[in-house]
């Protein structure tokens, strides 16, 4: 039996006027993503997407676990595709079926019928291919209730669609439809999943991440670009600025009280961040922290990194535990090269006693003796740019 894959959107639908908006976009990123796996064409009904292989070279496995990551899509199956005709339905379903039916002890057929001529009403169509099942696998029985699975048949324009299990999709709205946002990428744990988190929410992501050779090496560079092609394979292509800051933070150790260096160089990277985000299309920042979670993330370390950004600052793991975070580093497969132990800059200067309840004008003071400006346009002049995907 021929193959397609059926998509049904999530919050789109939600969307009123604005949906066919998310739709297309939706469709856009989809049709760019499966380019790769061979032709195939795009068709949409009232709430679904039907993606259709041209011919038998379509890697339809590959192109299906490349659906489970494109945001905007509530659930999508693979379905069997065949003439709309009882006989054919009959004598081709049960086939296709077999795979998901071993392994369950109960189901229900659903049918749909779009095409009203075709002669059967939905409950026979239902009835005689549950008939058809069970002679087929004597094992299963039906249940309407709570059926371990549900079939669904659905008779369309173009033929009869036929669809076992269905799997969740990867939720939120399409890339882009919220706009552009820069994450602060480290080598961590929390940004890369601050970063998924708010790509989920529709924004295409910018990434900035802060280097300083020879303190840090080329390989947390290369860590670093392995993190966001992990978070890209979600949310589509990521431009990257590598900013060097090895000056910065000398310039800091020279002339700020210690107890001060982290939240100076969280400023200078707020600053020099708001500047490069806004250059490059981006309406906010995201970074990976959490309240309390060290000392430079307590509310008024926050508050004095704020008041330095000209851009809305996002902080999508505000309110989570770190076990929160791992779960979701996992899942984006993320976190075992998150754990790999290479230096970040902001583990080369720390002090031993870091403020945790900084005020904005011991802030300013502190930083009285660094000539910001210059060091912040050096460092955005030395930035060097490249795309992961
Ligand atoms: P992460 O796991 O993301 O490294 P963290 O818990 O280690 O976070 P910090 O090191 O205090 O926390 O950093 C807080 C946030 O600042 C990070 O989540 C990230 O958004 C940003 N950040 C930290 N270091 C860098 C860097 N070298 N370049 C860019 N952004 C950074
Ligand atoms: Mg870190």
């Amino acid at each position: 039996m021929k193959e397609v894959i059926l998509i049904k959107n999530g919050e789109i639908s939600l969307k009123g006027l604005n949906r066919s908006i998310f739709e297309d976009k939706m469709i856009s990123i989809i049709k760019r993503r499966l380019k790769k796996y061979g032709k195939f064409t795009v068709s949409k009904s009232q709430s679904a997407v039907y993606i259709e292989p041209e011919d038998d070279n379509f890697d339809i496995s590959e192109a299906v676990s490349a659906v489970g990551r494109v945001f905007g899509i509530a659930a999508y199956s693979r379905a069997g595709f065949c003439e709309k005709d009882m006989d054919v339905i009959l004598k081709e379903a049960p086939d296709y079926l077999e795979s998901v039916l071993c392994d369950v002890k109960t189901f229900k057929i659903e049918a749909k019928r779009a095409d009203k001529k075709f002669p059967l009403t939905s409950p026979e169509i239902a009835s005689e291919l549950g008939g058809a099942v069970l002679k087929r696998f004597p094992h299963l029985k039906v249940d309407v209730h709570s059926p371990d699975i549900i079939i669904t048949v659905e008779i369309r324009e173009k033929g009869a669609y036929i669809r076992g299990a269905q799997y969740k999709g990867a939720g939120g709205l399409p890339t882009g439809t919220s706009g552009k946002a820069a994450v602060l990428i480290s080598g961590g744990i929390d940004s890369p999943v601050a970063a998924y988190l708010m790509a989920k929410r529709g924004l295409s992501l910018f990434a900035i991440h802060f280097a300083s050779p020879p303190y840090t090496s080329v390989r947390a560079e290369e860590k670093v670009k392995t993190l966001l092609s992990k978070v890209a394979r979600y949310s589509g292509t990521i431009k990257l600025a590598i900013v060097p800051f090895t000056e910065i933070q000398e310039e800091i150790g020279k002339h700020c009280p210690e107890d001060y260096f982290t939240l100076i160089m969280r400023r200078m990277m707020m600053r020099i961040s708001a500047r490069v985000a806004a250059e490059n299309g981006c309406l906010a920042l995201i970074t990976g922290e959490s309240l309390g979670q060290v000392a430079s993330q307590t509310l008024p370390a926050l508050a004095v990194t704020d008041e330095v950004s000209e851009l809305t600052v996002l902080r999508p793991l505000i309110g989570m535990d770190k076990e929160e975070i791992i779960l979701i580093s996992r899942k984006i497969d993320a976190f075992e090269t998150s754990i790999l132990p290479y230096e970040d800059c902001c583990t080369v200067f720390t002090p031993r006693h870091p403020h945790t309840k900084p005020k904005k004008g011991q802030c300013e003071a502190a930083e009285k003796y660094l000539d910001a400006e210059p060091l912040i346009e050096r460092a955005i002049a030395g930035i060097e740019y490249s795309f992961i995907e």
